[in-house]
């Protein structure tokens, strides 16, 4: 809609006036066929009608352009009435100047700016308004730190708002706390399950370990039993090997004496292999001895693993041949002394 043309002061070009509502353009937008409509006019008469509303020709929204700039500059020039000149106003100036005087006119009705407060005062009045405004806020004069409208101060008590915010804070905290104790809750379930676990996979591993050592510790004796056999089987052939010298040394002076020599000696030769070979018998003991506590050893470092089992058999046997040689050598002996 367009200003009316009764603000106006002096003559108002006629061509200045809106075809639609017949006042003085507002915001002004022109047709192909030169006449001019304010733009609210003409958008809401485009909504119904295609035409010139002065001459009927065709017309739409596109071919609207805007007022030639001469005739925008005579319809800025008009003098006109403050639109608030019904309340006292008396301000009267150009169209072009007239927005910014009416956004500060001291007669303008506004809004209280106190939040929720409905009344509507003239810009000049606001300030005496506010001093009185129910909804004005300020601090409680007590000291309790609220906020107050004065609309509610009569019906202010420090100590039930207090209490009141207390309590909000406290269910606020209990919340959180019931919050927070939820989460350890879970978080602690998750621990304990993972906790469960591992102690199962540990006393897995050491019924493992257990079952290994067990192992290892029975390899061990079997080891020593056969080490403290051993140890027995080199005693008795030290004592024999002893013997044997000493029947070899009682025997050295007779042998070349006697017809019987050829015999003996033949005698004396296989006796004297077996004691010839005796000592690397001996050697072959200790050879097998040593490697045996190498084994031994080996079994103690790495506790896995089948360890080498040790050979109890042939001992026996080699003591048993050492017998057979040591009752040769004292038949001969004793032949040897008949004769
Ligand atoms: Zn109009
Ligand atoms: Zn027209
Ligand atoms: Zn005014
Ligand atoms: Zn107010
Ligand atoms: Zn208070």
């Amino acid at each position: 809609m367009g200003y009316d043309l009764e603000r106006f002061v002096g003559y108002v070009n006629e061509g200045l006036l809106c075809c639609v509502c017949r006042d003085v353009l507002q915001r002004p937008l022109q047709a192909p066929c030169e006449h001019a409509y304010c733009s609210a006019c003409i958008s809401s008469w485009l909504v119904h009608h295609h035409s010139c509303p002065e001459d009927r020709l065709p017309l739409d929204v596109g071919s609207l352009k805007p007022l030639y700039r001469y005739m925008r500059n005579d319809l800025n020039r008009l003098q006109l009435r403050c639109m608030n000149a019904g309340q006292g106003c008396e301000v009267v100036c150009s169209l072009e100047n007239m927005h910014t005087h009416e956004d500060e006119c001291e007669f303008a009705f506004i809004s209280c700016s106190n939040t929720g407060c409905p009344v509507q005062v003239e810009r000049r009045g606001l300030e005496a308004h506010l001093s009185e405004c129910n909804f004005r806020s300020r601090e409680c004069p007590n000291g309790c730190g609220h906020t107050l409208l004065s609309i509610d101060q009569s019906q202010h008590n420090c100590v039930a708002e207090l209490r009141t915010e207390v309590e909000m804070l406290r269910a606020e905290m209990l919340c959180k706390v019931e919050e927070v104790r939820r989460e350890m809750e879970s978080r602690l379930d998750s621990q304990r399950r993972h906790m469960v676990q591992k102690e199962s996979q540990l006393k897995n591993d050491m019924e493992e370990l257990k079952g290994q050592l067990s192992r290892v510790m029975c390899d061990m004796r079997a080891l020593l039993g056969a080490e403290r056999l051993r140890r027995q089987e080199m005693a008795e052939a030290e004592l024999e090997k002893r013997e044997l010298m000493e029947l070899l040394r009682d025997l050295q002076p007779t042998r070349s004496q006697h017809p019987v020599e050829q015999q003996a000696s033949m005698d004396q030769k296989t006796c004297g292999w077996e004691l010839h070979t005796e000592p690397t018998r001996h050697q072959q003991r200790e050879t097998s001895f040593q490697a045996s506590s190498l084994s031994l050893h080996s079994a103690q470092a790495t506790i896995s693993g089948p360890p080498p089992s040790p050979q109890l058999g042939a001992g026996t046997r080699k003591g048993g041949t050492r017998s057979l040689t040591l009752d040769c050598i004292k038949r001969k002996s004793r032949e040897v002394t008949v004769i």
